[in-house]
């Protein structure tokens, strides 16, 4: 088999910074996949149905990531991720850790953009537009969630009322 050619057309900082957020989109599955557990251990199979599509979400993300950086010529680096938080206090608090943890997420596509932009790397700059749109839906979907359990609480029956409508996602 012919050895394929790797050409560098992709900023070496540019690429590292592109693989650094793959990594933190599977880092987020795993944040996820570890809340969707714990979903399951209070009996909510709803929530945690929620908790584990947006897990193949993030690996979808990590993904587009790993696709671009290959179109780019450049190598796909898959480095240790650290462990995710796996204890909360109430459904409450998972939803208050997602909502930060997209905020955060947002921030670090941004930068990626600051970046890009700073290379003059349009076809990154491109490729992340994306991912723009893609955060606004990130953030707002774990917002509305949270605003709803803190409108009705944790009571069962509210909790069992979220958790069905979760489980239709
Ligand atoms: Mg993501």
């Amino acid at each position: 088999m012919a050895e394929r050619k790797i050409f560098m057309i992709i900023n070496e900082k540019m690429a590292k910074a592109i693989n650094d957020q793959m990594i933190a989109e599977i880092e987020s599955a795993y944040l996820y996949a570890s809340m969707g557990a714990w979903f399951d251990e209070q009996d909510l199979p709803g929530f945690a149905h929620w908790m584990k599509k947006q897990a193949s979400e993030e690996m979808e993300h990590a993904e587009k990531f790993q696709k671009y950086l290959v179109s780019r010529g450049a190598r796909v680096r898959f480095t240790a991720i650290a462990e995710p938080k796996q204890e909360w206090k109430s459904a409450t608090d998972v939803f208050e850790d997602t909502y930060a943890h997209e905020q955060e997420v947002t921030a670090l596509i941004y930068k990626l953009a600051d970046i890009a932009t700073e290379l003059g790397d349009y076809a990154t700059k491109s490729m992340l537009t994306w991912f723009f749109d893609e955060q606004v839906e990130e953030e707002e979907d774990p917002l509305a969630i949270l605003t709803k359990l803190k409108k009705l609480g944790e009571a069962p029956m509210a909790l069992a009322m979220l958790d069905a409508q979760l489980g239709a996602r």
